[in-house]
């Protein structure tokens, strides 16, 4: 009986987890340790600010998921991996394993920016607990408008998020009557509009360019953003940016756990992994989603970092399940689904609009590589989370 932990209960954990064990059946253990007992739906926090959901109606407690698949759950977080002794401490005692699969994803890189955290006066909503302050720092807003920040740290590889954060915001604004007393600017480490990390899409430029000309927003790219006080973002060619409002979407760091387990990430705490999802040097080690490094070839004037987004954190998580019950099964070949050729599949949210992205291939070369703009309502997104609340609550990991 091969013994299987996964570490992290989230997208890329829940599905390989419940994968293993629909791939498995019952003579094999698998068992998730997570520090989160519910399961949540990240993608949809953009709209937590503004009072559009509420964090219940985007999260499902992890254990009666798993559980009704015969899955265990250990709710604890895990402190280390000794990857010689095949062994992961946790709060909650330490458990060997035959295959672990580290699905972990990110901590927020706070300290490369200077006044960033959680004591900033700048909100980030990468998590339940941000997304509910930011709802109070927009309230307050409201009430006394001013200029505002929005936009992504050096490295950051989640812009997209920002992006929808900025034209729902720009669209609040509208509806709370207060646009006329706001001037919004978008600043990012992108060389272009629209690059996303992936080196944009054709049309994509232009596109964002006309958002941002209609909805009158003001934008700086190459944009590194030095340091934050508690009125101003502050860029690294001196320019001052005053600010009543802030948003900055982080840059991304892997979990604290693989900084502190000598041998399993890299200097990043990302997990270096060949296309099979398989450590490249312990084979007994399987990192999937963000936890998994991926690094890129294109060369930005400010760093950028790939955006892991929710497909690829899925797709990378039923390889390495795959992958994992072959080598139980005594196979030599494993399945390789390099992360930078999963097909982007993305709704952008864009407040009342919403652009569809469509790619064969994550990164650069593509086959094709579609935009389609819908400039008269969002429905596309909201209707995708409804999908996959559904698809997880019931277990249905198998479903894309
Ligand atoms: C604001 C925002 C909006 C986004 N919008 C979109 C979108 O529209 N579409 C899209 O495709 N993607 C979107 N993404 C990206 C998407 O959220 C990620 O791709 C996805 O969450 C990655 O899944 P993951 O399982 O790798 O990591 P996560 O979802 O972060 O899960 C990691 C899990 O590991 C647990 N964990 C961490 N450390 C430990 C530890 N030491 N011990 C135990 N458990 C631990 C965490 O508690 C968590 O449950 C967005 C991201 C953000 C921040």
């Amino acid at each position: 009986m091969a013994n299987i932990i996964v570490v992290g209960g989230n997208f890329a954990g829940l599905t390989a987890a419940l994968e293993l064990k629909r791939k498995l059946g019952s003579g094999h253990q698998v068992t998730v340790i997570s520090k989160s007992p519910v399961f949540v739906f990240i993608p949809s926090l953009i709209w937590v600010p503004f009072s559009e959901r509420e964090i219940k109606d985007i999260t499902l407690p992890v254990e009666p998921i798993l559980s009704k698949a015969n899955v265990k759950f250990i709710h604890a977080e895990a402190l280390k991996v000794d990857p010689e002794k095949q062994k992961v401490e946790t709060t909650k005692g330490t458990y060997s394993y035959d295959y672990l699969v580290m699905a972990t994803g990110p901590d927020l890189a706070f300290d490369e920016v200077e006044g960033l955290g959680e004591n900033s006066n700048v909100s980030c909503i990468c998590h339940p607990k941000g997304a509910m302050e930011t709802r109070k720092r927009w309230e307050e807003f409201v009430k006394n408008p001013g200029p505002v920040v929005i936009g992504a740290a050096p490295i950051a590889g989640c812009s997209g998020a920002a992006y929808e954060f900025l034209f729902n915001f720009e669209q609040q604004c509208r509806a709370a009557g207060i646009r006329d007393q706001v001037d919004i600017t978008w600043v990012t480490p992108e060389p272009f509009l629209g690059h996303f990390g992936i080196e944009g899409i054709a049309g994509g430029e232009a596109m964002l360019k006309v958002f941002m000309k209609m909805l009158n927003i003001r934008y700086i790219t190459n944009a590194a953003i030095k340091k934050v006080t508690g009125d101003e973002v502050i860029l690294d060619d001196g320019r001052h940016l005053p600010y009543k409002f802030s948003m900055i979407m982080p840059a991304f760091y892997g979990a604290k756990v693989v900084r502190n387990s000598p041998g399993l990430g890299n200097q990043r705490g990302f997990i270096p992994v060949h296309d099979t999802y398989q450590h490249k040097v312990y084979p007994t080690i399987f990192a999937v989603g963000i936890a998994a490094d991926y690094p890129v070839s294109f060369h930005t004037k400010v760093p950028l970092g790939m955006p892991k987004t929710g497909y690829p954190a899925d797709e990378s998580a039923k390889t390495a399940a795959e992958n994992i019950v072959r080598l139980i099964r005594g196979e030599k070949v494993l399945k390789e689904k390099p992360m930078g050729k999963i097909p982007g599949l993305c709704i952008m949210d864009a407040g009342k609009k919403e652009v569809l992205i469509v790619t064969n291939s994550l990164l650069k070369p593509r086959k094709f590589a579609m935009l389609l703009p819908n400039p008269l309502y969002d429905i596309g997104k909201r209707l995708f989370e409804k999908y996959f609340m559904w698809k997880t609550k019931n277990g249905l990991s198998y479903l894309p």
